[in-house]
């Protein structure tokens, strides 16, 4: 069960985490949190401030973060615990205080050092969750991440070196849940072979979940967060976007390009791989059964699982008779955006025309002035990617047509279409201006008017996928 920085942003919250971790004990779990909200990047802003000399800046951040801390320690397990758990956490923080000098006194913040001051975060916080729990009744062991996750020295954004982190977290985590203790570990942090600390990335805090659950070969991984799971769509543009029940781990990869900012399903793969079902949760809402990522979803022949959107595009057209039954022209455009480092999206050739689309404002200037070196080119700005997402559309005749029928009915023009690459994507190009009417009116042909009989037998099978066992 991994629990993210809002989950255990207060006293409040931790207290929710306890109670939901209180109903899972039969099933053994292993708890993984962030930093409280926000810490992680004050500490970030913290070392800057100290790697640009102002000493009196970063130690008033650090207070802040020490008051912060010891205030919601007090807060959740009293006075009498809080007089044992208050001088380690005072010692933690006078910790952070030293490095803090040392920093200035060295005048620089280095990428290995920049871990060492983020690792404090979780840290500090795995240690005020787990004091909570053992307040509260729970049989809870702190486990240090730090000597169970070993990474690569690619500091701020390391790679696990699983032959060395899978045997630790099986001699370390596997004996205390074997003896009915609850282990509650920090997120995102991890460490070199040699006990230098390292982390995993902003929001690293889940791939450690996966990395733990994976290792352990638990039945599922839960992803606590503040919302019900992932939607079909944006709410904001559509109202009637629901709750996934199920979503591929394909799926939910595409969802996560177009900016679904609930997980980043690369943050999974250690647990896909292993066919654990990724289970994400509302710590504010926790009977809402969420979203279930896993590696196939049950069978939903023809539909959809997901309407993604991204705005502010720019389609770039290349028009060069030269194209003609000439080899090696699209390298040469390409060549272009790969010197500009520019990533390009969709792609739709004819026999002397090239179209794709980039993020809006990316030296789209500059690429064009190139270009022009070797074609006629143009750029429209203002577009919109819209992207069907479903892995069952996959051979099935005739989803084209409903797509593209519920967008002509709105009057809307589609500029570009691209279907295949993955066969669970249909995307295509509109004017910005109207994405809230395109996604409404698919919405409600693909997820608003299934026959009834249908929607049973759907709401089964996702249903069974939903009770499956938790550890
Ligand atoms: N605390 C880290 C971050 O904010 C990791 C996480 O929360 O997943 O990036
Ligand atoms: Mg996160």
């Amino acid at each position: 069960m991994k629990f993210g920085g809002t989950s255990v942003e207060d006293a409040q919250a931790i207290g929710r985490v306890a109670e939901i971790v209180r109903g899972r004990l039969r099933r053994r779990p292993v708890v993984v949190v962030s930093a409280m909200a926000k810490v992680t990047d004050q500490l970030l802003a913290m070392g800057r401030a100290a790697g640009g000399g102002d000493l009196p800046a970063a130690l008033e951040r650090s207070r802040a973060l020490r008051e912060r801390h010891l205030n919601t320690a007090r807060e959740l397990v009293g006075p009498e615990s809080f007089s044992q758990l208050r001088p380690e956490l005072e010692h933690d923080f006078d910790q952070q205080d030293e490095l803090l000098r040392g920093i200035v006194a060295v005048g620089e913040l280095t990428p290995r050092t920049t871990d060492y001051v983020v690792s404090f975060g979780e840290a500090i916080s795995s240690k005020i969750v787990n004091a909570a729990f053992q307040t509260r009744g729970i049989n809870s062991t702190l486990v240090d991440a730090r000597q169970c996750v070993i990474t690569d020295a690619n500091y701020t954004q390391a790679t696990p070196l699983f032959d060395e982190t899978n045997p630790r977290i099986l001699s370390k985590v596997n004996p205390l849940v074997e003896a009915g203790q609850v282990v509650v570990m920090g997120g995102f942090i991890a460490s070199t072979s040699d006990g230098v600390p390292t982390t995993l990335g902003r929001g690293g805090s889940d791939f450690s979940a996966a990395i733990v659950g994976a290792a352990l070969e638990a039945e599922c991984i839960e992803i606590w967060t503040d919302v019900d799971g992932m939607l079909t769509t944006d709410p904001r543009v559509c109202p009637g976007a629901r709750r996934i029940k199920v979503v591929s781990f394909d799926e939910a990869a595409e969802m996560a390009f177009f900016g679904a900012k609930v997980l980043h399903p690369a943050t999974l793969l250690p647990a896909v791989q292993k066919n654990i079902p990724v289970y994400v949760l509302n710590s504010r809402n926790p009977k809402n059964k969420g979203t279930c990522v896993r590696k196939r979803p049950p069978g939903r022949r023809g539909s959809f699982t997901a309407i993604a959107t991204k705005k502010n595009i720019s389609i770039v057209s290349i028009v060069s008779p030269r194209m003609l039954l000439a080899h090696g022209y699209l390298h040469k455009v390409f060549e272009v955006f790969d010197r500009h480092r520019c990533p390009v999206d969709i792609v739709s050739t004819s026999e002397v025309s090239v179209s794709l689309t980039v993020d809006s404002g990316r030296d789209v200037e500059a690429i064009m002035a190139d270009l022009r070196r070797f074609a006629d080119a143009s750029c429209e700005d203002k577009m919109a990617i819209v992207c069907l997402i479903g892995e069952n559309i996959r051979g099935t005749p005739g989803v084209l047509a409903k797509v593209f029928t519920a967008v002509a009915e709105g009057g809307i023009n589609v500029r570009m279409v691209s279907q295949g690459a993955s066969e669970i994507n249909i995307s295509f190009v509109i004017e910005e201006d109207d994405v809230a009417e395109a996604v409404r009116r698919l919405h409600a042909r693909f997820f608003e008017s299934e026959p009834k009989q249908r929607r049973v037998k759907r709401a089964t099978a996702w249903a069974q996928a939903v009770t499956a066992p938790v550890v």
